[in-house]
C-alpha cells in the first residue's frame, strides 16, 4: 500500500528552487463584472507612496526567510499596476535592487490595461527597469467589450499593445474566449487580431462564472455551450500554433524563446515570495515548504503594522498535490527529477497513483519525463484528484 502521510519534517529538499518576486497592486479605474481577483475600483487619487513603503516593508520582512537567494524574475500585477506612476515603479525597483539581489538577466513584467497606459508611460516604466508587459486586451470587439464592462474598445487596446511592444518588445495579450453571445468566427478574429499585432506571447481563457462576482449575482449573462467554447479552444491552439506559437501551458502560447520565465517558475513549483494586499507566497527549506499570504483588503494592508495574514508549513502529505497542480498545466509536463527536487519526497511516494493515471490514459512517461495526454489534458480535474492527499 502505497503511503503518503509522513510527518512534518520527513521532506529534504537538496537543492532550493529559483525564487520568484510577486507584487500585488490591487486598484482597477473599474471592476469588471466577470472578476474574482484582489481588484478594487479605485476612488479619488491612489495612495502610490504609502503603498509602495509598505511594499518595501513587506520585502523586509522577508529577507531572513530568503538570505544569499537570487531573484530569477519580478511580476507586478493585480489589479491595474499601470494605474500606478513610472516614478513609484521606479522607486519600488530600486528598493527592490537594494534588497534583494536579482539575476542580471531577471524578467520583470507589469501588467496593464487599455485605457491607463500612453506611449510615454510605458516608456516610463521601461526606465523604471520594467522589460515585459502583458497587457490584458481580453477582446478586440466593441460589443464584447461593452458585454464584459471593459474601459477600452478594440481601437484602445491595439493601440496599447502596439506602444507596449515599442516600449520593451517582450509582450504578452491576455483575451478571453467563450464570451456572451460570441460565435467561433468572433474568437477567430480575435485570435486573428491578436497574432497580428506582432506580440511573441498571448494567452487565451476561457470566460467562466466565479461566485463573488456581478456576473454571477445581480446580472447573469448566457455563455456559448460547453462544445462550442470547446471548439474555440480548439480552433485557437490549431491557428496559434500554425503561426509559429508554441502551446506549453494550458492557456499560454509563445514564440520559441519567449517563454514567460516567471509563470514558468510558478508551473514548476518554483519558490516566490508575495508581497502587496492579499499576496500569496511560497518559500522552501531544506526541510519543509511554506506558504505566506498578506492581508487582503488594501485599507486594512495600509494601516496594519503587520501586513502578515497567514503562514503556514504546508504538511508534506499535500505536496504531491500541489507539485501535480502546477505542473500538469505544462504540455510537455515535466522532468522526473523534479519531483524530487520540489517537494523533497521521493518519486516512489506516488508511484501508484502515476500508475492509475497512466492506466486511464491520462499520462504518459519515459525515463525522462512525465506529462499529460491530450486525454489528460481535456480531464485535468480527473487527474488531479488521483494526487489528492
Ligand atoms: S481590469 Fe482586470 S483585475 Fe481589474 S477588475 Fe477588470 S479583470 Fe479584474
Amino acid at each position: 500500500m502505497e503511503i503518503l502521510v509522513q510527518r512534518k519534517h520527513e521532506i529534504r529538499l537538496d537543492v532550493l528552487p529559483p525564487l520568484a518576486l510577486y507584487v500585488h497592486i490591487p486598484w482597477c479605474v473599474r471592476k469588471c463584472p466577470y472578476c474574482d481577483f484582489n481588484s478594487h475600483e479605485r476612488s479619488g487619487t491612489l495612495p502610490e507612496q504609502d503603498y509602495v513603503q509598505k511594499l518595501v516593508s513587506d520585502v523586509e520582512s522577508l529577507l531572513p526567510s530568503v538570505w544569499g537567494r537570487r531573484i530569477v524574475s519580478v511580476f507586478i500585477g493585480g489589479g491595474t499596476p499601470s494605474l500606478f506612476s513610472p516614478e513609484a515603479i521606479d522607486t519600488l525597483l530600486s528598493a527592490v535592487r537594494a534588497r534583494l539581489v536579482l539575476e542580471p538577466d531577471a524578467e520583470v513584467t507589469l501588467e496593464a490595461n487599455p485605457g491607463t497606459v500612453e506611449a510615454a508611460r510605458f516608456r516610463g516604466f521601461r526606465d523604471a527597469g520594467v522589460n515585459r508587459i502583458s497587457v490584458g486586451v481580453q477582446s478586440f470587439d466593441d460589443a464584447m467589450l461593452a458585454k464584459l464592462g471593459r474601459i477600452h474598445g478594440g481601437h484602445e487596446a491595439r493601440r496599447a499593445v502596439d506602444a507596449a511592444l515599442d516600449a520593451v518588445g517582450n509582450v504578452n495579450l491576455d483575451l478571453m474566449y467563450g464570451l456572451p453571445g460570441q460565435t467561433p468566427e468572433m474568437a477567430r478574429a480575435d485570435i486573428a487580431q491578436g497574432i497580428a499585432t506582432g506580440v511573441p506571447h498571448l494567452s487565451a481563457y476561457q470566460l467562466t462564472i466565479e461566485p463573488n462576482t456581478v456576473f454571477w449575482s445581480k446580472r447573469p449573462v448566457g455563455l456559448p455551450e460547453h462544445d462550442q467554447s470547446a471548439d474555440m479552444q480548439s480552433m485557437g491552439e490549431d491557428i496559434l500554433r500554425t503561426n509559429g506559437f508554441e502551446h506549453y501551458e494550458t492557456s499560454a502560447f509563445a514564440k520559441p524563446g519567449m517563454r514567460c520565465r516567471h509563470n514558468l517558475n510558478y508551473w514548476e513549483f518554483g519558490d516566490y515570495l508575495g508581497i502587496g494586499a492579499g499576496a500569496h507566497g511560497k518559500v522552501s527549506f531544506p526541510d519543509r515548504v511554506t506558504r505566506h499570504e498578506r492581508t487582503k483588503q488594501p485599507r486594512d494592508y495600509l494601516a496594519n503594522a503587520n501586513t502578515l495574514s497567514s503562514e503556514k508549513t504546508v504538511p508534506p502529505k499535500e505536496l504531491p498535490f500541489e507539485f501535480m497542480l502546477n505542473a500538469l498545466r505544462l504540455i510537455e509536463g515535466f522532468e522526473v527529477t523534479l519531483f524530487g527536487e520540489r517537494t523533497g519526497l521521493p518519486l516512489a511516494t506516488v508511484q501508484k497513483r502515476l500508475e492509475q493515471a497512466e492506466g486511464r490514459g491520462l499520462l504518459e512517461r519515459d525515463w525522462k519525463r512525465i506529462r499529460p495526454t491530450v486525454r489528460g489534458r481535456l480531464f485535468l480535474n480527473e487527474l488531479l484528484e488521483l494526487f489528492l492527499p
